[in-house]
Order: C-alpha cells, then sequence, then structure tokens
C-alpha cells in the first residue's frame, strides 16, 4: 500500500505535460506517458517512431 501512495506521487508530479524532447507543454505528453511511456508530445513521438534511437 505504502508503495502504492509513492508511486502516485510520482505519475502526479509527472503529469505536467512538458515533453521531454523539445519542452514544449502539450496535452499529448501526458497521454503518450500513458501509451507510451514516453513523456514526449505528439511530434517528438512521430520522430521516434520514424527514428527509434
Ligand atoms: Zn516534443
Amino acid at each position: 500500500m505504502i508503495e502504492d501512495i509513492d508511486k502516485n506521487k510520482i505519475v502526479e508530479s509527472e503529469l505536467n505535460d512538458i515533453c521531454e524532447e523539445c519542452k514544449n507543454i502539450e496535452k499529448s505528453v501526458t497521454e503518450n506517458l500513458m501509451l507510451t511511456g514516453y513523456k514526449i508530445c505528439k511530434s517528438c513521438k512521430i520522430s521516434k517512431t520514424l527514428f527509434p534511437l
């Protein structure tokens, strides 16, 4: 149960919609974090998909 609380805290602080790649604030950042685990915006997701590191 303690682990769950810590996890929620981390998630909350991560949900600021700031892309880690371009530092733009976009709604899609949180969406992509949930879907892909990458904290990136729509356009960075596309470039990551086209040119995976
Ligand atoms: Zn971006």
